[in-house]
């Protein structure tokens, strides 16, 4: 077998690397006794490591936030987004909390009041966002002011503070309103965003 040119070689079918050709019989008789294809990344992986291969480079591993064992390609997917505790901002008080622990907290904290100046009313802060599109179109001048005074009249500055001790009626009557005009709001606010995308010229 001495005739081979130096440059020429043999695809060795174990392992499909191409061998020197006066190598190839060595080559071919180490390669089937020891090394292995990995059926997950198909690297050759000596026989005797194949386990330890396994362990240390496709084997789920924990996470560290939640323990929950996890596909390494997707640890990082889960611990931005997944995972049940990583830490999430709540949208109304900004304070970090477990993501498990999120829908429960913001059920209650949505539910907390903030005095608006501009309306002088108190705001749901779920209903924020909604009331501040509101409360801005009638400050510029819209007229939903007038329909809004003549449905239910400014409220009198002495009963700001003494929104927790009103009588059920007046609550029940006042959230009737406040859903109301939440609506309206809603429906003004998108109109106005609708005109302002229209006049304004392409940036
Ligand atoms: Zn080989
Ligand atoms: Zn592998
Ligand atoms: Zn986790
Ligand atoms: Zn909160
Ligand atoms: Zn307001």
């Amino acid at each position: 077998m001495a005739n081979f040119p130096e440059s020429s070689t043999t695809t060795c079918d174990h392992c499909d690397r191409a061998i020197p050709t006066p190598n190839f019989e060595l080559h071919y008789a180490h390669c089937v006794r020891n090394l292995e294809r990995c059926s997950i990344c198909g690297d050759m992986v000596p026989k005797r490591h194949a386990e330890e291969h396994y362990a240390s480079t496709h084997a789920p591993v924990a996470c560290s936030l939640c323990s929950e064992k996890v596909e390494r390609d997707v640890l990082t997917l889960h611990k931005d987004e997944k995972c049940p505790q990583r830490i999430v901002i709540c949208e109304y008080c900004e304070f970090p909390l477990p993501a498990v622990d999120l829908l429960k907290h913001q059920e209650l904290c949505g539910n907390r009041t903030e005095y608006c100046e501009n309306c002088r009313k108190y705001v749901r802060l779920r209903e924020r966002s909604s009331h501040e599109i509101q409360c801005c179109s009638a400050s510029n001048g819209l007229d939903t002011d007038a329909a809004e005074s003549s449905r239910e009249g400014r409220v009198p500055a002495r009963e700001q503070g003494a929104r927790r001790g009103q009588g059920q009626d007046a609550s029940k009557r006042r959230l009737i309103v406040t859903i109301a005009i939440t609506g309206i709001a809603v429906v003004i606010g998108s109109f106005i965003l609708q005109r302002r995308n229209q006049n304004q010229p392409p940036q």
